[in-house]
């Protein structure tokens, strides 16, 4: 019987209610997600790891000579071959369990290549039950849990490998012309490499496929609003002057000039869809906030969409206060608060506004703060929500490399703010290894008694990590907690005054609490999950500190820093691995050698390899698995091709393509 790739993987042979729990926490469901499964790394038989230079604990390939066998047998009837063996730059000792027939085939002598992960048991180097290779092969690994391993994961590849329907997910016009081999083909060589080289041709494949139907759904719901007209916004520029300068600030020359382009496009009839891409705290909401006046003076309201409930009702005070001279009338409308929205201008809300099938009349602008947590979907949604079809504001959370930006946001015009408001200082950013944790200490204390206030981050769920890499950087296994760290600065540091914590498990009312308290000034130190990543203010605070930091993706640890450094005293961001090294830890440095986010993500990306995509949900990009985004001109040249494909009349190109659900994910 042959499966079609939208089956659900309960139909693989051996596939039981445990394995399929543990596939559905994998977000394996169809044949398609488990095919999708694709190796995390391979190990190359015909390029041997030097016994020397062997990683301990982490699954590499040996080519070695047999000094000499011998067996034994333990009291408790366990059969084990030892076989000692070497090349040129040392010696390691292969053991097998219960194998007595490997004996045979290892004369003293001869070479063989072993694929195994070698570890030092007393004092020597030893490989246990390796694979013994016969010819040269390419070995894939795969990333495996608790349930699943990555033998059962390679067996139900295979399974489907060889049984399912491969159908093409490319226009064909456009696999020949862009000389690219079969999906089918992909999918064998990416699972069953024969050798290494044969890879790039299948990561090819599997780059452009990814790349081109993101483009073509992005494209595709732009649909042909460019053409459309958008609501005509009368603006009376005296009036806006006063209130500009009516703001307790002056604005940047990059602020006002994001304001200008909006507001002219708008009062052009042209229809608004910009996309401010912006570093944290480089004052993106002044700039909705004066587009919104705008709005409201022609006689339009205006949606604002945030991700919580926290930053919705930080926002709709923040906004009424800078708009008190444009007499904007500011409502808050989210699950715990709904206020009455007649004579609104401006509703500031949560998702709870989607969920809602209110009637909202004239609705004349919709800004989207944290720009990546709303996708296309949800724009459709609001883009329905009057009879004329609202401007867009979009916010980033983080920037986005301009280049970048422009080729991956076909739909909006992107404006870019460089610069942050003036008299800014740039936060200190340290890396703390585990044993200079005193130097926390002191800084808490020294801000502490000058009445700032002090974040901990500590990275909540505790996720199992890759037993591979756990043993391959010993980390310490246990990760900080919330409540647990709450717990022992409480003990150990009475001195340091109101602890609180906040995670995202709270109920939204305290979570509020706690951040109005800490806004207030009554709590000394908040611990928290990145749950205050986004958007919080509270200018008071100057330190913050981030445990386990390794953990987080580098746009996020820079959106955490940004938390702090909105005041005008100096500030400092903590960086605290829980081990003293690794490639982890040296992505770190990146924070502390630059200050603009635009850098961070620019070094982010091109720390990044084909399919690393921790974090970038984080940073609102498309997380592509094959595909590089520091790649511009792949992806500009991909872009085109949809482009032409779409304008080529052929609409229904989605319908025969794969459930990329990653993909689509990222946009929702
Ligand atoms: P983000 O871009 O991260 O959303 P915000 O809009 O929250 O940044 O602004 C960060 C802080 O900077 C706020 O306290 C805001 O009042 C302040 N701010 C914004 N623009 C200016 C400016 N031109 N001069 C001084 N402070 C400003
Ligand atoms: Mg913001």
């Amino acid at each position: 019987m042959r499966y079609q790739l939208t089956d659900s993987v309960r139909l693989i042979p051996g596939v039981g209610p445990k394995l399929l729990e543990g596939l559905e926490r994998m977000e394996i469901r169809t044949f398609s997600d488990i095919i999708g499964w694709y190796p995390r790394r391979y190990i190359d038989g015909s390029r041997p790891t030097p016994v020397a230079q062997l990683p301990k604990g982490m699954t590499s390939a040996v080519r070695v000579t047999i000094i000499s066998v011998n067996s034994h047998r333990t009291p408790s009837r366990m059969q084990f071959v030892d076989a000692r063996c070497a090349d040129e730059s040392g010696e390691i000792t292969v053991r097998w369990f219960n194998q007595p027939y490997v004996q045979k085939k290892l004369e003293v002598g001869s070479e063989w290549i072993f694929i195994g992960s070698a570890e030092i048991f007393r004092g020597n180097l030893q490989m246990v039950n390796p694979r013994i290779v016969e010819e040269p092969e390419v070995i894939p690994l795969y990333s495996q849990t608790s349930t699943v391993s990555t033998n059962a994961l390679r067996g139900f590849i295979k399974f489907a490998l060889d049984n399912c329907d491969l159908s093409e997910h490319l226009p064909t016009s456009i696999r020949e012309r862009e000389g690219l081999i079969s999906f089918a083909e992909a999918m064998d060589i990416i699972h069953r490499p024969k050798q290494m080289d044969d890879l790039l041709e299948a990561q090819r494949y599997i780059a452009f496929q990814e790349t081109f139907e993101f483009f073509v759904s992005i494209l595709q719901s732009r649909g042909t609003e460019d053409a459309q007209a958008g609501i005509p916004m009368s603006v009376d520029l005296e009036w806006l002057k006063r209130v500009v300068e009516s703001l307790p600030f002056e604005l940047t020359a990059g602020q006002k000039r994001v304001v200008w382009d909006a507001v002219q496009e708008m009062t052009e009839g042209k229809l608004m869809t910009r996309l401010i891409n912006g570093d944290v705290g480089s004052g993106k909401t002044v700039i909705a906030a004066l587009v919104a006046a705008v709005v409201a003076r022609a006689g339009f309201r205006t949606v604002l969409l945030v991700p919580t409930e926290i930053l919705a009702k930080q926002h709709s005070q923040s906004i009424a206060a800078l708009l008190q001279t444009a007499g904007v009338r500011v409502a808050l409308y989210t699950a715990a608060q709904k206020d009455d929205l007649k004579d609104a201008d401006l509703v500031v809300g949560t998702h709870a506004v989607l969920q809602e099938k209110f009637e909202l009349d004239r609705v004349g602008l919709v800004v989207i703060d944290e720009q990546h947590r709303f996708g296309v979907r949800q724009r459709a949604i609001l883009r329905d929500l009057s009879e004329q079809v609202p401007h867009l504001l979009s916010m980033t959370a983080t920037p986005i490399p301009r280049t970048l930006a422009l080729v991956l946001f076909a739909d909006l015009t992107v404006s870019v703010l460089r610069e942050k408001p003036k008299n800014r200082l740039p936060v200190d950013t340290q890396i703390i290894y585990p044993r200079e944790r005193a130097q926390i200490h002191q800084r808490v204390m020294s801000e502490l008694q000058q009445g700032h206030q002090i974040f901990v981050l500590c990275p909540l769920i505790e996720e199992k990590p890759d037993e591979e890499e756990l043993r391959l950087f010993d980390v310490e296994k246990e990760k900080k907690t919330v409540i647990k760290e709450a717990e022992r600065l409480r003990t150990e540091h009475p001195e340091y005054g109101v602890i609180e914590v906040i995670h995202g498990k709270m109920k939204p009312a305290e979570k509020r609490d706690v951040m109005e308290r800490m806004a207030r000034g009554e709590v000394n130190m908040l611990v928290a999950t990145s749950v205050i990543e986004v958007g919080v203010d509270v200018p008071n605070a100057t330190v913050m500190v981030i445990e386990n930091a390794e953990q987080f993706g580098l746009a996020q640890l820079h959106q955490l820093r940004g938390r702090v450094g909105r005041g005008l005293a100096q500030s400092y961001c903590l960086l605290c691995p829980s081990h003293p090294g690794g490639p982890a830890i040296d992505r770190l440095r990146v924070l502390v050698d630059h200050d603009s986010g635009f850098d961070v993500a620019e070094e982010d990306l091109a720390l990044r390899g084909p399919g690393d995509i921790t974090g970038l949900a984080q940073s609102g990009l498309p997380s592509f698995r094959m595909a590089r985004l520091t790649d511009i001109d792949f992806l500009q040249h991909v872009k085109d091709v949809a482009q032409e494909y779409l304008s080529s009349g052929n609409k229904e190109a989605l319908e025969g393509m794969s459930d990329y659900s990653h993909i689509k994910a990222s946009l929702e």
